[in-house]
């Protein structure tokens, strides 16, 4: 990134194609960013969940309903080296540990009576040199997690406000060596120059960890903004059994992208607009409807309560 640029960004998981849900975070975030002067790039986050050809189909429907972006489009896992960096860094400052911990453990551990709900209750924290090279001795594949000493962080969102939420000793790298998604996201949004992140409210919860874990990368915490999601006619999160959610699903029952893109511009409040250049003139976020969207059985947009 040039000195000084800002930026905001998209960053889906290419698992497969986009759904309305995921179109319209996309262009909020696309919103956020143009009207706040910044640039906006698009991360494809392929570190795991990798559908063949999902990275490209989704591409190719942010720009049918009318995005655009700044290239390069960076792929996380061309950036294997600037995470193994940043654990690098962290290690040695003392802040990871090796975790031998088996999914089962984990899960029994967290829920133990007196474990602190859904963190992990660092199990591994203080393994001896013996005890760690018995496990590795014992074929376990070690994972690497960060040594947190807060067990809260405080994030303020535009949207939302403070957010006060858990931060536990999170996995940085998984025990198969893949970056986690914590440690890739906060070493990709500040390497990038991103200081706006705007993305679904599913991920308010990871806010405090990044954010804490950004701090202690010496990095930069950008701004954030957690948008509701579009939830199913049974009011959870939408997904691909639900019927015609994505834009090739629609397209294929007749709609047009430019009818797509209107749909999702009056779920934002704003009717009558014809294309992002119009939206973006009028896009005022304070006024954006802050509970999360339907998708109702005729496959129209409907606001609704949360459930
Ligand atoms: N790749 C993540 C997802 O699709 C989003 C990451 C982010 O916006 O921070 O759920």
């Amino acid at each position: 990134a040039p000195a000084g640029a800002r930026f905001g960004r998209f960053a889906p998981s290419p698992s497969g194609d986009l759904h309305v849900g995921n179109l319209r975070t996309g262009l909020l975030a696309w919103l956020f960013a143009r009207s706040t002067g910044r640039g906006f790039l698009m991360r494809v986050e392929d570190l795991d969940r990798v559908r063949q050809g999902a990275a490209a189909r989704q591409l190719e429907d942010l720009a049918a309903i009318g995005l655009d972006w700044d290239p390069p489009v960076v792929r996380q896992s061309e950036r294997l080296p600037l995470y193994e960096a940043a654990l690098a860094r962290l290690t040695a400052a003392g802040l990871t540990y090796e975790c031998f911990c088996t999914r089962r453990e984990i899960q029994q551990a967290v829920t133990a009576p007196h474990g602190p709900l859904g963190a992990y209750p660092g199990t591994c924290r203080n393994l001896t040199e013996r005890e760690r090279r018995q496990r590795r001795d014992a074929g376990r594949p070690a994972a690497l997690r960060l040594r947190a000493d807060v067990t809260e962080f405080t994030v303020t969102d535009r949207l939302l406000g403070e957010y006060r939420g858990a931060v536990d000793d999170l996995v940085l790298r998984r025990g198969d060596g893949t970056p986690a998604y914590n440690l890739a996201v906060v070493v990709d949004d500040a390497d990038q120059g991103i200081d706006q992140v705007v993305r679904g409210d599913d991920l308010l919860p990871s806010t405090p960890r990044q954010a804490y874990l950004a701090t202690l990368l010496d990095l930069p915490v950008p701004e954030y903004a957690h948008v509701p999601l579009v939830l199913n006619p049974a009011g959870q999160r939408l997904a691909k059994r639900d019927g015609a959610v994505t834009l090739r699903d629609r397209v294929a029952r007749g709609e047009t992208p430019r009818q797509v893109f209107e749909a999702l511009a009056a779920s934002l409040g704003y009717d009558e607009v014809n294309t992002p250049s119009d939206l973006l003139e009028r896009f005022r976020p304070e006024t954006l409807p802050r509970e999360p969207w339907r998708l109702d059985p005729n496959g129209l947009l409907q606001p609704c309560e949360y459930p």
